[in-house]
This record gives structure tokens, C-alpha cells and sequence, in this order.
């Protein structure tokens, strides 16, 4: 497996990946662990393949990704916050056009980094 290759999880693969990632001890492996368990449990109970629109690139989404741009700048270095960043990411996966598939899923992973940084936070307070 190539890093950044998209990881095939179907099949034993999947059982072996989910195992692995479970197994994980390091704190910053366990919010990943527990993304793999939660879509896990998507997949039983939504079913593995669903096929929504995305939804995205309205000028409305366009308009709220620069707003929140902005607010994330406008912050002093000390005033972030998670709640700000993630914000900020969903924005511009929102922001984005199908047309550019590539582009929305740069974005998505954005989203889902932050959200695993976030994790790791709590996590860190919590110990
Ligand atoms: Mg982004």
C-alpha cells in the first residue's frame, strides 16, 4: 500500500485492517481506530454503498467558505479554536464543485484531519 492510495476494504483486507487499526496504542492511533470502528458501523447499518449527490458549490457555500476564511485570519495565533478550523474545512468541502473531484476529496480528507487532531486533543486533556 502506497500512502494516499485509497485502502481496499472489502473482504478479509478490511477484517485485517480493522484488527490493525483496533490494535492501535498510541494516542494519536486511537481516533483513527475509532473512525474505522464507527464506519463499520455505518456500513451495517446504512448499507456500504450509497450514492448521494454531493451537494456542494452553491455561491451560498462559495460565500460562507470566504466568510469563515476570513474569520479563521481575522483570529490572533492564540485564538483559534477547533471549532473554528473544522468550520473553516467544512466550508470549503462545501465550497467545492463536483466538477473537480479531485479538489472536494482534498478537502473532505482536510476535514477528516482535523477532526482526527481534534480527537487526539480531547484525548490528550483526558490523560
Ligand atoms: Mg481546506
Amino acid at each position: 500500500m502506497t500512502y494516499g492510495e485509497p485502502v481496499d476494504l472489502s473482504g478479509t483486507d478490511r477484517r485485517a485492517h480493522l484488527r490493525a487499526l483496533l490494535a492501535a496504542r498510541t494516542l494519536a492511533e486511537r481516533p483513527l481506530a475509532d473512525i474505522v470502528a464507527e464506519r463499520v458501523r455505518q456500513d451495517a447499518k446504512f448499507g456500504g454503498r450509497r450514492d448521494y449527490d454531493d451537494g456542494t458549490g452553491s455561491p451560498n457555500a462559495r460565500a460562507a467558505a470566504d466568510l469563515l476564511r476570513e474569520v479563521c485570519k481575522a483570529a490572533p495565533d492564540d485564538g483559534d479554536t477547533w471549532a473554528d478550523i473544522l468550520a473553516e474545512e467544512v466550508a470549503e468541502a462545501f465550497a467545492e464543485t463536483g466538477g473537480d473531484r479531485a479538489a472536494l476529496r482534498r478537502e473532505l480528507i482536510q476535514v477528516a484531519a482535523v477532526c482526527v487532531a481534534w480527537a487526539e486533543a480531547l484525548d490528550r486533556r483526558a490523560s
